[in-house]
C-alpha cells in the first residue's frame, strides 16, 4: 500500500504516472500536481482510459515551499516524485523535510541564472534528511539514472574494477520538424551549449562545447555523429567508482540540429541572462522555448529508436586481465507512444522514475539521507527495467573504444 505525489505534468510526468497506474499493486494511490492543472487532468484522463485507474489532480507552484508543504500535508503521501524542472528541486526537498516525506527526482538542481549541472546543492541536504529519518534519491531517469545503475551492475557482475567508462546516448528519432528538442528545450539547450567536461586521472578536464566528435554505429539506428559533453552522472560516478581513470559522456546530434543551434547561439538566443526588450526583462532562452514546439507535441510524429548504454573496461574478477562490456537499452519511439502517448525520450526517463519510486516504496532500496543511484544494489532495479518496458542487453567487446 503506498500513496505517492508526482509533481510535474510534462512528458516525463505523464509516462511515470501511466506506468505507476499499470503497477497498481505497488502504487495504490496516485496524486499528480503541476503548475497547469489542465495538463494533470489530461494525463489523468488518459490513465483512466488506458488502465481504469483514477489519478487525483492539483494545481501547484512548486517554487512556493509553504504551498507545496500544505499540499503534501493535505494528501499525506509517503513519497514525492519531483518531475517538474531542475529549478524546483531544492524547494520540493524543503517541502519534503517540512512534512516528513521521502523525495525523488530525475535531474539535479539548477539555479535559473547559471548552468552548472552539479550535485553540491542537493548533497548539502544530507544531514537534514538523515536526521529526519528520510530518504532522498537523486537522478532516477535514464541519464542520469539507468546509466549509473548499468555501471554498478557491470561492476557487481562482470568487472572487479572499472578503469574507463563511456556513456553513449543516441536518439535516432526523427520528428519531422526543422528544429525541436525532445525534452524541455531550456534544459536541453543549456546542457548542449555548456563546455564539455570529462573525468580523467582524478579531475574534470574542460573542452569547448561540441569540440570533440566521433562516429559510432548504433544498433537499431546506424552510424551517427556523437559529441563529448558534460553530463551530471559523471560527477556521482567519479565519486562512487573512485578507481576510474577516465569517464566520458557522448550524445548524438544531427548536422541540422547543430546548424540551427550554432545560429541561435551566435545571435544570442541561447543566453540565460535577462535582456531588456520594450522595457521588459526577458531571458532569450525562455523566449526561444516559447516559440519552439512543445516536446510533448512531437510524440505522434516521431519515428525511430533511442539507444543508450555504457561501455566499461576494467579488470575481470577471475584475474584473466582486462575486459570490455557494452550494456544498453534500445527503445522504439512509436512503441513508446502507443503505450503511454509519449515519445521515447520521455518514456526512457519516466519508466526509470517509476522504478526509482518503486525501489523506495517497496523498501528494496532503503536508507536515510541523500543518495545517488550508485549507492544501491543494481539488481532489483535492473530486473524491473526488463519487466516494465526498457529491456537491456550486455555483450563483451573485443576491446575499449578506439578513440
Ligand atoms: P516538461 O517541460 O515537459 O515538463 C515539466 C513540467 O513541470 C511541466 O508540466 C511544467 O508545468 C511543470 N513545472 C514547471 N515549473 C513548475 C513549478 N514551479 N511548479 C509546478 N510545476 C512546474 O519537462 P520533461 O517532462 O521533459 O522533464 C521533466 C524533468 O525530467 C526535468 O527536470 C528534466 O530535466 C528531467 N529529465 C531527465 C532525464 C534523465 O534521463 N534523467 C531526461 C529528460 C528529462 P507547465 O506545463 O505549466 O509549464
Amino acid at each position: 500500500m503506498s500513496k505517492v505525489l508526482v509533481i510535474g505534468a510534462g512528458g516525463v510526468g505523464s509516462v511515470a504516472v501511466h506506468k505507476m497506474a499499470m503497477n497498481a499493486d505497488i502504487f495504490t494511490d496516485i496524486h499528480l500536481a503541476s503548475r497547469t492543472v489542465s495538463k494533470c487532468e489530461a494525463i489523468a484522463a488518459s490513465v483512466k482510459e488506458r488502465t481504469g485507474v483514477t489519478v487525483a489532480t492539483y494545481a501547484i507552484d512548486a517554487d512556493d515551499v509553504a504551498a507545496t508543504s500544505d499540499l503534501i500535508r493535505a494528501i499525506g503521501p509517503e513519497l514525492v516524485v519531483n518531475l517538474a524542472l531542475p529549478y524546483q528541486d531544492l524547494a520540493i526537498m524543503d517541502a519534503c523535510l517540512a512534512t516528513g516525506t521521502h523525495y525523488m527526482d530525475t535531474a539535479n538542481y539548477e539555479p535559473k541564472d547559471v548552468a552548472k549541472f552539479e550535485y553540491h546543492w542537493q548533497w548539502a541536504y544530507q544531514e537534514r534528511f538523515k536526521q529526519a529519518g528520510l530518504m532522498a534519491l537523486l537522478g532516477s531517469g535514464f541519464d542520469p539514472g539507468v546509466t549509473s545503475v548499468f555501471a554498478m551492475w557491470l561492476k557487481k557482475h562482470k568487472l572487479k574494477t572499472i578503469r574507463t567508462l563511456d556513456i553513449l546516448d543516441c536518439n535516432g528519432g526523427d520528428h519531422g520538424q526543422a528544429f525541436a528538442t525532445n525534452f524541455n528545450p531550456e534544459i536541453n539547450i543549456r546542457e548542449v551549449t555548456a563546455p564539455a567536461r570529462h573525468w580523467e586521472n582524478g579531475e574534470f578536464v574542460e573542452t569547448p562545447a561540441m569540440g570533440v566528435k566521433q562516429t559510432f554505429d548504433f544498433e537499431g539506428v546506424g552510424p551517427k555523429n556523437m559529441y563529448m559533453m558534460y553530463h551530471e552522472e559523471l560527477e556521482s560516478l567519479a565519486k562512487f567508482i573512485p578507481e576510474m581513470e577516465r569517464a566520458r559522456f557522448w550524445m548524438t546530434f544531427g548536422d541540422a540540429y547543430i546548424q540551427h543551434l550554432t545560429v541561435l547561439q551566435n545571435v544570442g538566443m541561447t543566453r540565460i541572462d535577462p535582456v531588456i526588450y520594450n522595457g521588459v526583462e526577458i531571458v532569450p532562452l525562455q523566449f526561444l522555448k516559447a516559440v519552439l514546439p512543445e516536446p510533448a507535441s512531437l510524440g505522434p510524429t516521431t519515428k525511430g529508436k533511442t539507444n543508450i548504454g555504457d561501455i566499461a573496461t576494467g579488470e575481470a574478477p577471475d584475474g584473466s586481465g582486462e575486459k570490455t562490456f557494452y550494456i544498453k537499452n534500445i527503445c522504439d519511439h512509436e512503441d513508446a507512444y502507443a503505450e503511454t502517448g509519449n515519445q521515447a525520450v520521455s518514456y526512457t526517463t519516466g519508466v526509470p522514475a517509476m522504478i526509482g519510486a518503486a525501489m523506495i516504496v517497496t523498501g528494496a532500496w532503503k536508507g536515510t539521507g541523500v543518495f545517488n543511484m550508485e549507492q544501491f544494489d543494481p539488481d532489483p532495479y535492473m530486473a524491473m527495467l526488463n519487466e516494465h518496458g526498457l529491456p537491456w542487453t550486455v555483450e563483451e567487446l573485443d576491446g575499449p573504444l578506439p578513440f
